[in-house]
């Protein structure tokens, strides 16, 4: 299949300097350093990794792109290895459901972005929704689905599929896709041009920092290293920004969404793993380290609920002109 040398390796990333997408202005503090030598396995190449001033939100400047990100996410098993279709299968009705809720209506439209090997889309015929479309822009994702799970993904961007059908949806999910697009400005965009006014998102994506960054870079600040433990732009599972609800609150704001609901949560055993992995962190230890992260909203994993206000909120809005 020849599919390993069309991966880009570790070092086939290149580095340019951008400013924060959102604020659209580079006004940051730096944290540290992330990957190569500052990564405890040696992952990745070495990035600073910065905090923007203004809103909160973490990424790496200079940014590592690569030419084929699809590439990066073209091999479902390695990329999914710790997850269980049926596990997140079950997981997705019951944001299916929550978005009825929302929505007022027994069968609204959705669309999911980022779909993977098609867990939400599955969730949603159980559901018994009816139109629901799934964009997944990895071939080999694409192909796992129908394999697995016998669901259709139409294999593309969200920006291609918005520009081929002018259509509005009752809701969009983004669920792990915030954290690993190049341009979440772009992408909100995007979303926004895809929601009827009134209609909702759902964006499920890693809080950072949390409380595991907070104590593992505190840990190799007192130990004299530049290595912080935020993000993983060049490694699996590539996660390029960092947002918390200040960071989110502002992107969605800035395209006119409005929370709904926002709830941060760390489950104990992801968080006694990373910076404290193999500091003899005993189970009672690690239940009591997420609890405290639960506690003071630092867990590891955010999700939210946004409406989209439409043209109530202002914003003129030059719908697919070209
Ligand atoms: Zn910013």
């Amino acid at each position: 299949m020849g599919r390993a040398h069309e991966r880009p390796h570790f070092g086939g990333f290149h580095v340019q300097a951008i400013v924060c997408p959102t604020c659209e202005v580079l006004d940051v503090k730096t944290l540290g350093m992330r990957g190569g030598p500052y990564q405890r396995e040696g992952l990745g190449v070495a990035t600073a990794i910065v905090r923007c001033r203004r809103c909160g939100l973490v990424f790496p400047n200079p940014f590592p792109f690569t030419p084929s990100p699809a590439a990066l996410y073209d091999e479902p098993e390695t990329y999914f290895r710790l997850h269980d279709s049926e596990t997140k299968v079950r997981g997705n009705r019951l944001i299916v459901r929550r978005a009825i809720q929302l929505l007022g209506t027994r069968a609204p439209s959705v669309l999911d972005v980022g779909s993977g090997r098609g867990e939400f889309v599955r969730a949603a015929q159980l559901e018994g929704l009816t139109d629901v479309v799934g964009v997944e822009f990895s071939p080999h994702m694409v192909e796992d689905a129908q394999r697995v799970l016998g669901v259709h993904l139409v294999c593309s961007t969200l920006e291609e599929y918005a520009q081929a059908n002018e259509r509005l949806f009752d809701a969009v999910i983004l669920s792990a896709v915030i954290e690993h697009v190049y341009d979440p400005d772009t992408l909100m965009r995007s979303v926004a041009n895809s929601i009827r006014p009134g209609g909702v998102v759902y964006i499920d994506t890693p809080r950072e920092p949390n409380l595991r960054t907070y104590v593992g870079n505190t840990f190799n600040w007192a130990r004299r290293t530049r290595a912080v433990y935020n993000l993983s732009p060049t490694w699996p599972p590539f996660h390029v920004f960092g947002f918390n609800p200040r960071a989110l609150r502002a992107l969605l704001s800035k395209h006119g969404f409005q929370i709904i609901s926002l709830s941060v949560s760390g489950n104990p055993g992801v968080l006694a793993a990373g910076p404290l992995a193999g500091r003899k962190l005993s189970g009672s230890a690690a239940t009591v380290f997420g609890h405290v992260a639960n506690v003071l909203r630092l867990g590891d994993n955010m999700t939210v609920w946004a409406r989209y206000g439409g043209d109530e909120c202002g914003q003129v809005r030059e719908r697919f002109k070209n």
